[in-house]
Order: C-alpha cells, then sequence, then structure tokens
C-alpha cells in the first residue's frame, strides 16, 4: 500500500520454479528514494544478487518496472523500463519501452512485476488484477512478433470476449534462440537493448499480457491538468519537440550529425557519409512517410509509419537508420526501412545487430574472418538478420556480438563497444563528452544512459565538440537529469525542450554564441551543483517534472532533490555492476576512437578519455576504481 497517488502500490514476485507469487516489499520510503522504472529495479537487484548469478541462469531476474506519472495523462508519460543481466553485457541492464504495456500493467493494478525462476516449458503470463494465469505457448513458439501478438488478440477474445483491452510483451524467434542482443517488443515499440528478449527465451517466457480497470490516482486533479495544458503548449511550441521530431522523427538528426562529423560512417572510421541525403531524415519524410504515430499521451508523435510489401509498419529511428545506413556504406533507403521491420518482427535489436555486421564487414575486409560481408554490399542483410535470429551459419556466430567475435578472430581496435554493448551512431571523436559517456554508462555503450552530451555537442545545442572541459561535471549532471526524468515514466525526448528554444532555432544569434562558448568554462558551476544539489531548492518552469510529481503524485519535489534522486539511482545501479566485477577498467572504448584522428589533420579528433575518466570519478564521489565506496552509498540511503 501507498500513501502517494500515482503508484499502484504494490510489486509482484512471481517465481517460475516454485509456480507461486507473492508481494514484494517495496515502502513509501523506497518510492522516495527511487522513484520507479530502473532505479527501483537496480535496488531490487542489489538487495537479491551476489554477484554469482548469470543472465540465463534461473537465479536472473527481469524486472518490469513503470513510474508513477503513467497513467496520469501527463505528457510523453507512458514508458516502461524491463532490467535483468544482460547476455551481452554480463551486468546489469536496463531497456526502456514506449508503447502501452507500462499503462496497463498499473491497470492491472501494479508498479512492477518481477520473475525468476524458469517455466520447464514454453508459457504466456497473463496478469488480470490480481490473477495470474500461465497460458501454454508451444504453438506461437517460433512466431515472429507480430503474429505471436495478432495470435495473442485472437486467443484473449476466445477467453473474455471481444471487449478486452491489453497491453503485451513479446519476443520473437532472437529471444527465444538466445541471441545476446535479442529485443522485447511491445505493440510497435521495443525494449531493444541488452539482450533482455534472450532472457525472456531463457526462461521459456514468449510473451506477458496485463489488463485491468483499476484507477490511477491523481493527488490534485486540478492542478495536474492545468500543469499538463502548459507542459503540452510548451512541448507544441518548442523547435524540436513541437516541429523537428514531428516532422522529421529523430531521423531527422542524420544531416545533422553529418554536418558536424558525428554521423557514424564504415564501421565509425569515419564522421561522414558522402551519400547522406539518400538515407537522411529528409528523404525519409519524402519518399517513405505516409504518417505520424506517436505512444499513448504522446504530443510529440516521434514515430513515422512506412510501407513495407504493401502493409504499414513503424519507420526507422535516426539509430537503424545511421548504423544501417552510413555505418554499413548503404543508401538505399527502401532497404533500411524493409529491415527495421524485419528486426522489430525477429526480435532484434537495430544497434547492436549492425554494429556486429559492420564490424564483420571490416573483420572479412582485413581477412580476419571469410564471412563473405562487404560494406556497400547488402543485398543480404535481410537473410544475414534471418540467420542471426535462428542462429543458422555465420548467424550463430554473429549472435554473440561484436565483443565475443573479436575475442576468437582478432580486431579488438574496431570492435565499436564498451562493457560488450554496441555503441550507438553518434561518432564520438567530434562529440568527446559523449565519448566519455559511452565508456562510463553502466549499461555499455548507451548514448542515453552515457547523459547524451551529443545533445550539447551539435545536436541541440553547440558548444566545443572537441574540448574536455567541463565534459565531465556535465555528464554526471545529465546522467543524473536524465534518470531522474526517465524514473518517473517519462519519455526522454521531453527534455530537449528543457532548452530555451531561441538557443536552438538561432543558434547565431550573439545570445546562443556566448551561451555555447560559456558553458565549457562553467564546469566549476555545475561541479557545485552536482556536489551540492540542495543548493537549487526551488522548482523552475523550464523543468516541468518535479510540477509533475507535486501535483499528480504528492510527493515534496525540488530540482536539487529530483537530481539527488537521479544521481542515486546512477549511484545503485553501479554499486550492482561492482558485484559483478565492474570497475574503472571496464569503463573503456575501442582503441580506434581513443588513439586515432578521425582527422590525420586534427590533433584534437579522438576522445581524450583517461584525462575526462578521472574528472568524471572525482565529480561522482567514486575512488580511482571507478566505484562508490560504502560512504557514498550509505550518504545516498543506498546501505
Ligand atoms: S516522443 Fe516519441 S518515443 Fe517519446 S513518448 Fe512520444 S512518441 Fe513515444
Amino acid at each position: 500500500m501507498t500513501e502517494y497517488a500515482g503508484y499502484m502500490g504494490k510489486l509482484l514476485l512471481i517465481d517460475l520454479d516454485e509456480g507461486s507469487e507473492r508481494e514484494y516489499p517495496w515502502t513509501d520510503k523506497d518510492r522516495e528514494l527511487y522513484i520507479g522504472g530502473k532505479a527501483m529495479a537496480s535496488k531490487i537487484m542489489y538487495d537479491n544478487f551476489t554477484g554469482r548469478e548469470e543472465p540465463f541462469s534461473p537465479e536472473n531476474m527481469i524486472i518490469i518496472a513503470t513510474g508513477p506519472v503513467t497513467g496520469t495523462f501527463a505528457p510523453s508519460s507512458n514508458r516502461f523500463d524491463i532490467s535483468s543481466l544482460s547476455p551481452l553485457t554480463g551486468i546489469t541492464a536496463s531497456s526502456n519501452c514506449g508503447g502501452d504495456f507500462g499503462f496497463y500493467l498499473k491497470k492491472a493494478g501494479l508498479d512492477g512485476l518481477i520473475i525468476r525462476g524458469r517455466s520447464d516449458r514454453p508459457i504466456w503470463i497473463e496478469i488480470q488484477e490480481d490473477k495470474v494465469s500461465y497460458h501454454e505457448a508451444g504453438e506461437l513458439w517460433g512466431m515472429r512478433t507480430g503474429e505471436t501478438q495478432a495470435a495473442l488478440k485472437k486467443k484473449l477474445t476466445e477467453l473474455h470476449g471481444p471487449k478486452g483491452r491489453y497491453g503485451m510483451v513479446s519476443i520473437g524467434p532472437a529471444g527465444e534462440n538466445l541471441v545476446r542482443y535479442a529485443a522485447v517488443i511491445s505493440g510497435e515499440r521495443a525494449a531493444g537493448r541488452a539482450g533482455i528478449g534472450a532472457v525472456f527465451g531463457s526462461k521459456n517466457i514468449k510473451a506477458i499480457v496485463a489488463s485491468g480497470n483499476r484507477e490511477v490516482k491523481i493527488f490534485n486533479k486540478e492542478k495536474a491538468m492545468e500543469h499538463h495544458k502548459k507542459w503540452t503548449a510548451a512541448l507544441k511550441a518548442h523547435p524540436i519537440t513541437g516541429s523537428q521530431l514531428p516532422r522529421l522523427g529523430t531521423a531527422g538528426l542524420v544531416s545533422t550529425m553529418q554536418m558536424r562529423g558525428q554521423l557514424a560512417t564504415r564501421n565509425f572510421s569515419a564522421g561522414r557519409f558522402e551519400d547522406f541525403e539518400k538515407v537522411s531524415g529528409e528523404a525519409l519524410a519524402e519518399e517513405e512517410n505516409k504518417g505520424n504515430t506517436g505512444c499513448l499521451s504522446c504530443p510529440i508523435r516521434c514515430s513515422r509509419t512506412v510501407e513495407v510489401d504493401g502493409k504499414k509498419v513503424k519507420g526507422p529511428e535516426l539509430e537503424t537508420l545511421g548504423l544501417f545506413g552510413a555505418n554499413l556504406c548503404n543508401d538505399n533507403l527502401n532497404l533500411v526501412c524493409r529491415w527495421n521491420h524485419e528486426l522489430d518482427e525477429l526480435g532484434l535489436d537495430s544497434i547492436s545487430c549492425a554494429g556486429t555486421i559492420a564490424w564483420a564487414m571490416e573483420a572479412n575486409e582485413r581477412g580476419l574472418w571469410d564471412n563473405g560481408l562487404k560494406f556497400g554490399q547488402v543485398d543480404n542483410i535481410s537473410r544475414v538478420m534471418e540467420d542471426i535470429a535462428f542462429r543458422r551459419g555465420i548467424g550463430a556466430e554473429l549472435a554473440e556480438g561484436s565483443k565475443r567475435l573479436s575475442e576468437k578472430y582478432g580486431g579488438k581496435d574496431f570492435a565499436i563497444q564498451s562493457k560488450g554493448m554496441e555503441l550507438s551512431a553518434y561518432e564520438p571523436r567530434r562529440a568527446v563528452g559523449q565519448g566519455l559517456g559511452y565508456a562510463v554508462s553502466n549499461r555499455g555503450g548507451c548514448h542515453l544512459n552515457g547523459g547524451y552530451l551529443v545533445v550539447l555537442e551539435g545536436l541541440g545545442l553547440s558548444i566545443d565538440q572537441q574540448t574536455p572541459k567541463a565534459k565531465a561535471d556535465l555528464c554526471m549532471f545529465m546522467q543524473d537529469f536524465m534518470e531522474a526524468i526517465s524514473l518517473c515514466g517519462h519519455c526522454l525526448f521531453t527534455s530537449y525542450a528543457v532548452f530555451p528554444g531561441f538557443l536552438i532555432s538561432k543558434p547565431n544569434s550573439p545570445m546562443s554564441r556566448l551561451v555555447n562558448s560559456m558553458i565549457p568554462h562553467c564546469g566549476w558551476a555545475v561541479r557545485m551543483l552536482n556536489k551540492f544539489p540542495a543548493m537549487a531548492f526551488m522548482n523552475l518552469p523550464l523543468i516541468p517534472y518535479t510540477y509533475e510529481l507535486k501535483y499528480a503524485v504528492g510527493m515534496k519535489m525540488n530540482i536539487g532533490r529530483f537530481l539527488r534522486i537521479g544521481e542515486r539511482s546512477y549511484n545503485v545501479e553501479r554499486a550492482v555492476n561492482a558485484k559483478f566485477g565492474v570497475s574503472a577498467e571496464n569503463d573503456k572504448l575501442p582503441k580506434r576512437l581513443t588513439k586515432v584522428l578521425q582527422d590525420p589533420k586534427d590533433p584534437k579528433s579522438k576522445v581524450p578519455l583517461d584525462r575526462m575518466k578521472a574528472t568524471y570519478y572525482k565529480a561522482r564521489g567514486w575512488g580511482e576504481n571507478g566505484l562508490p565506496g560504502d560512504r557514498k552509498l550509505k550518504g545516498l540511503g543506498i546501505k
């Protein structure tokens, strides 16, 4: 039970070995410290894991967690998180997903679901308010995700009649065949990263369905609705959330990245692709887009619809467009749209899949592994993806990811991964703060968990891309801020609107130039705020999240508390990783990014990682080993 609105007050633990369900203890004090989402999941892992668990062992947990604003009709607030030990990295991983499953889990009366153990046969799990049912999934096993969800809808209609409304997550063949970067798919959205689909497969779970009629309470309805209105208007008025994202989706970033030298090209050996215009957001809008869609309660609607084989399906986002376009030297947009759909159907993470294929192309080119894959020759990619999902031929090897392959064949210097997870589409030698973020990110090569500094280094603001100055402090700040946003259930894209619109729409105005030139000199101020967030005891209209927690949830909140919650989340995740042997040694990037210049004539065009890393650990109050000590964990109330 809980005194707070927004929450349903219950976490359910399902033990598949025992065939039992029980409530997992979680108090209002825990809610104040961790809010929800991945922080809640990390704390559960911290309390339960010893460091000896394996990703595919029954002791591993799948934790599906929502945030308190989900279901309150706040703008862009229906995301949920799935956490587990990752088969790709062996450490904690969380994957955030849009769609409506989080909303329906709350309608079923749950803030989260924890699953451990292993079923002895394929099943799908149905959560209907207080009732949990386990259904045979033998006939669903082997199906693609779209077919699975259609078959489940049919079954649910047979079981409960045609009027029911449900949220679903399911895996495809990749998850069943334990591909290390298998995704979980919900409707047309993906919890793509880190292989959590394979953890579902290892537990013989094909799908989970949630439904119910519980009410998500709102603390102060009048104030909350007034706030939602203002926030929606601000999102619609902002140049990124009101114009660029609805018009071009995240794919709109391709052209900016090209201009800045940040577009990963030919397995990150360059930052510009000469045919980028053919695989840009503008080309997608002109040639392929059939309309916009979006997650529940989102005014931004960043998702594109395209046509594949006469069927309207979700179009590619930036990551798929960049990594299956420029990074494979492919200029065929129509093929990227097709692959994007096939990746979701097979249940594969597009980032790791593309990163692994790019590594294999280069390994073939260099004579390390004769696999038939070549940059720019892409007629066979559909078959390769299918072979990966079913672990056939070279697909069985590609299913292991680039780190393991480079350990077997050589070519570690150009395996573009960190902690075993392939990097997203931003080339960090032209966004060195993003490079630091990739290296220190708790889940491995992730732009978001790494603090998404590229948004300051060219994609939103335009601060110096090459300077390490202030980047460590900004990295910590952005990581903590974004963690806190995500824990509530909000979409991180709303955070673009935190930057005053004129800085983005008028980058060359004297004021914008001044702000951009000043930021690298303000590391000391960011560090003070990071160290003493209580100084920020106020709320500001530009930061709508704290008001949302006050009005919709009834939680005392200000910017300082909010940042501290983000910091706690980052530290508890790090503390879980420490149990699995992670330390400063693991916070690294491949040599291509730290030792090889992107432009031989520009000595600054590489990531000065060691220098930034040392400052980052200090800023975090961690030891030189890159870990929070007992004092830090106690100070944050984790230990
Ligand atoms: S901005 Fe895009 S990803 Fe975020 S909630 Fe809206 S539609 Fe979903």
